[in-house]
């Protein structure tokens, strides 16, 4: 079935021509939505909404702002299963993993609900006598929030969760091939009881985001998003003094060396390499291997990989789905070509698979014997698409390992504590993980990258306070 989407601003659906479409990447013969496309309209309509609710929510009691996100949470935990269905057609991921977001989603909103009813002030002593110093955190404003489409739910919960419980109001802007599960959440927020203008969904391109951005109401904007259009982003909110914080790219590095067990590497980098189809930001896409394992490593993976079941992301069995879209889809069969015309060895996959649906089915691929510096090992894929480079020990893996732009998130499999603790130290990412995927973080746990990956104060957690509050200092004498 065909939904038919609407915005909603200032607490109403609003509607529009249905000029935009997401299809079922899986199936694209099926259209999972239409829904309006929006322009300079519907983006002031959506600030000023957000503005004039602004008072009365950041002046609410805590306690109300708390019930609003446990309520929230609540009911995306009551229809994770149709939510997750929802999910999977939309955007592509398995029915397991579109349900693990959707749970993750509510428990963001539940998270949320405990910290709004957090002190975050502090009483200090003053120099002077009968002085009493304190600092309190206040809500900042309207937030522009601009999501990508491989989390489409958690990461709008993930922004909205921590700007509402602070009292804040916001604005969202997903991403464009999956707008039915920013729906579905935005009328989840409206039926828990969000009064009219706290939270607002405005439908349609890229350029909608721009514009929010450049808006003089608009406090902060939370971008997630690829590196490019970040860094644009970035340039417009500095200009006016807007808050700005990004999360973009990543091209993660996961070192296995000699002594790993080899069994545990194998999982661990099909894990990171390849499941939810690459599209994570933090999945494992280069994995540096000493030579003492390297040989043995590759076939196993090989393996492995060869073995996943490639479908429909609706199929029960499958685990992986297909890509995004067309444009994901071409560029992930681009990069497999790219690495195999500069030298690297195509180990396996790389295929489109032709299924019993139209869908962008691509064989996982695995390709081996890259140099560090080739395009396969610098650019972000997206997709399900792993490269291997050989290495002497330990020294060599961790100096490339720290070499590139981004810097998010770096694993390590290994049972020295020697390496395991240097890494900790000596890895150039936000996120170190030791014997785990590169990808896979708790949902109550700052997130964030270094260099080209993250800009501006962490998501996530207790660290989430700081993005959507400000501080004042207060001194009262006698
Ligand atoms: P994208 O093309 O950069 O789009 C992200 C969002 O920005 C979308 O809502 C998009 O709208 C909007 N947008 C496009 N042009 C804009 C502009 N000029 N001004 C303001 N907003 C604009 O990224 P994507 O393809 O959706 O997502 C994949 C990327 O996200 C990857 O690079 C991935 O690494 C990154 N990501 C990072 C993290 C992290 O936490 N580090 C997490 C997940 C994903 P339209 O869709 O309508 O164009």
């Amino acid at each position: 079935m065909t939904q038919s989407l609407t915005h909603f601003i200032g607490g109403e659906a609003v509607s529009g021509e249905l000029t935009g479409a997401s299809t079922n990447p899986s199936n694209t013969d099926e259209i999972v939505a239409r829904y309006p496309q929006g322009g300079q309209a519907e983006v002031d309509a959506a600030v000023d909404a957000a503005r004039s609710a602004l008072p009365a929510w950041a002046d609410a009691s805590p306690e109300v702002r708390s019930d609003l996100l446990d309520r929230t949470g609540a009911l995306i935990m009551e229809r994770a299963k149709d939510l997750g269905r929802l999910l999977a057609r939309e955007e592509g991921k398995t029915l397991a993993e579109g349900t693990g977001e959707v749970m993750r989603a509510a428990r963001i909103f539940k998270y949320f609900a405990g910290e709004a009813l957090r002190r975050h002030g502090q009483a200090l002593e003053s120099t002077r006598p009968g002085i009493d110093v304190t600092t309190h955190r206040e809500a900042v404003g309207v937030f522009a929030l601009i999501t990508p489409w491989n989390f489409p739910i958690a990461i709008p919960a993930w922004k909205a969760a921590p700007a509402l419980a602070f009292g804040n109001t916001v604005v969202l802007k997903p991403a464009s091939p999956t707008p039915a599960i920013a729906h579905a959440l935005a009328a989840i927020i409206h039926e828990a009881g969000a009064p009219a203008g706290v939270f607002n969904l405005i439908l349609g391109e890229g350029r909608m985001g721009s514009a929010l951005v450049d808006h003089a109401d608009v406090a902060g904007v939370s971008f997630t998003g690829s590196q490019g259009v970040g860094a644009r982003v970035a340039e417009a909110a500095v200009k006016r003094q807007a808050r700005v914080q990004l999360e973009m790219g990543g091209k993660n590095p996961l070192i296995v060396l000699d002594d790993a067990d080899l069994d545990k590497a194998v999982g661990i980098a099909l894990d990171g390499g390849f499941f939810q189809t690459g599209q994570r930001c933090t999945a494992s896409s280069r994995v540096i291997v000493t030579e003492g394992i390297h040989d043995r490593f590759v076939a196993a993976l090989a393996e492995r990989a060869k073995a996943l079941k490639v479908g429909d992301a609706l199929a029960s069995d499958t685990q992986v789905g297909p890509a995004v879209s067309q444009g994901q889809f071409e560029q992930n069969r681009s990069y497999v070509e790219i690495a195999t015309g500069e030298g690297g060895r195509l180990v396996t996959g790389g295929d489109a698979l032709k299924l019993a649906t139209p869908g962008y089915y691509m064989a996982p691929a695995l390709v081996a014997d890259t140099a560090p510096d080739m395009r396969i090992n610098v650019e972000e894929v997206f997709g399900p698409v792993v490269s291997t480079v050989r290495v002497k020990n330990y020294e060599e893996a961790l100096e490339i390992a720290n070499r590139g732009d981004f810097g998010l998130s770096a694993g390590i499999v290994t049972n020295s504590l020697i390496h395991a603790r240097h890494f900790r130290r000596a890895a150039k990412a936000g996120m170190v993980m030791v014997n785990l995927p590169t990808a896979g973080v708790d949902y109550h746990v700052p997130f964030g990258g270094t260099r080209k990956s993250s800009y501006g104060a962490r998501e996530q957690g207790f660290a989430a306070v700081e993005f959507y509050t400000q501080m004042k200092t207060v001194y009262v004498g006698g």
